[in-house]
């Protein structure tokens, strides 16, 4: 029996048949001694992602398989975009495992943001989201912050069984996977992909670890919350943050509109004068404009002066869905899943959040 050739880059079974589905190679790349699949070579050289068939069918079998197995569950989540990257009915998944929520991208939060505040406020998120985790830790993957913490961890929960690293497409997952191979091999030439594009982590890679147990990466839950689904890659880079946030602060009249790009669009339509402290990636431009010229610029100007998205995005976005809001309470985030928050620090707005239809909206208790 021949032995199955998988690609060193994302794990899926080489195939040379059909290019649209994962691990495909052409004959000649296969004399190789490294075989990497046509979509991490792309990915690789030119940064260029390659669009694979994988079934939300596929995704779900093979979650399934996680909780009928005795393991440790990691979740991975992005701070930044925790609604975006928190899979809901997790449970389902994790049998009666234990599980580490491990909330990565710390490095995007201002710097003045107290992290033992932050973790707190994530173990009251995630018990309010129904998900006992043992244990909950922040890290920054592509700094190496606090990685090793969550190493130890991992090694404290697991007694000895396997363990599943589990997320959402994006939240820097096989990031992570790499730092742990590298704090646990020495080596530097990790083979596994990472990229700025969802969906690249295809088939499960495992690792193994010192007592013939794994460490075993899972796909990436496509979640469509996640406003990066709907829009054209060439915009990706631009809404995705990459350096700290700096949070700006607007003070604003009722019937003021800010803009965050040509994303989404908040207008205070009642009560007293207020704050809005505006997180978001600092590439993107927010404006500020009067309410009752709002719907105007919206039509003239969407990827134009409201930019980005690109035009071709804006095509892509479609149709705009509005939500309103009366904040109740001092300290409340305003959450646009995948893109950023506006923090309120007094109740009594009403406010109207205007994003492109699906994309998640909500409230929260202030992160910082
Ligand atoms: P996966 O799809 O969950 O495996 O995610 P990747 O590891 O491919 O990372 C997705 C994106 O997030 C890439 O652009 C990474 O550079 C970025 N990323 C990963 N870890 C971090 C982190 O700790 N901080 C920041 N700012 N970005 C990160």
């Amino acid at each position: 029996m021949t032995e199955e050739l998988v690609c060193s880059g994302c794990g899926a079974a080489i195939q040379t048949e059909d290019q649209n589905k994962a691990g495909y190679t052409p004959e000649s790349a296969l004399e190789k001694d490294i075989i990497i699949c046509q979509r991490c070579f792309r990915l690789r050289h030119y940064n260029e992602v390659q669009d694979v068939e994988l079934t939300h069918q596929d995704f779900s079998n093979k979650l399934h398989e996680i909780g009928n197995q005795k393991a440790l569950i990691v979740k991975v989540v992005d701070i930044f975009d925790l609604e975006g990257s928190w899979i809901s009915g997790f449970h389902r998944y994790t049998g009666n495992n234990d599980v580490v929520l491990i909330a990565n991208k710390a490095d995007l939060l201002p710097k003045s943001v107290n992290q033992n505040k932050v973790v707190q406020w994530l173990k009251k998120q995630a018990k309010d989201q129904g998900l006992t985790a043992k244990d909950v830790v922040l890290i920054s993957a592509s700094k190496n912050q606090g990685v090793e913490e969550a190493a130890q961890l991992i090694e404290k929960y697991r007694q000895g069984s396997d363990v599943f690293i589990t997320g959402c497409t994006n939240v820097g997952k096989s990031t992570f996977l790499n730092q742990i191979i590298r704090l646990f091999s020495g080596e530097d030439d990790v083979p596994i992909t990472t990229s700025h594009f969802p969906g690249t982590t295809l088939d499960i890679i495992e690792v193994m670890l010192e007592d013939g147990k794994h460490l075993i990466d899972t796909p990436g839950i496509i979640n469509n919350r996640q406003l990066i689904h709907q829009m054209h890659s060439s915009d990706w880079k631009k809404m995705m943050p990459k350096k700290e946030i700096k949070p700006i602060i607007y003070q604003l009249q009722p019937g003021q509109t800010l803009f965050v790009g040509g994303f989404a669009r908040l207008d205070f339509e009642e009560g007293e004068r207020n704050s809005f402290v505006a997180y978001f990636a600092n590439e993107l431009k927010i404006h500020r404009t009067k309410l009752e010229n709002a719907d105007e610029l919206m039509a003239n100007h969407l990827g134009g002066m409201l930019s980005p998205p690109s035009p071709k995005s804006v095509e892509k976005l479609g149709k705009w869905k509005r939500y309103e809001f009366i904040i109740k309470k001092d300290k409340t985030d305003i959450v646009i899943a995948g893109l950023g928050w506006f923090s309120v620090p007094k109740k009594g707005a009403k406010v109207s959040i205007h994003v492109p239809e699906g994309t998640g909206v909500s409230l929260r208790e202030a992160i910082v």
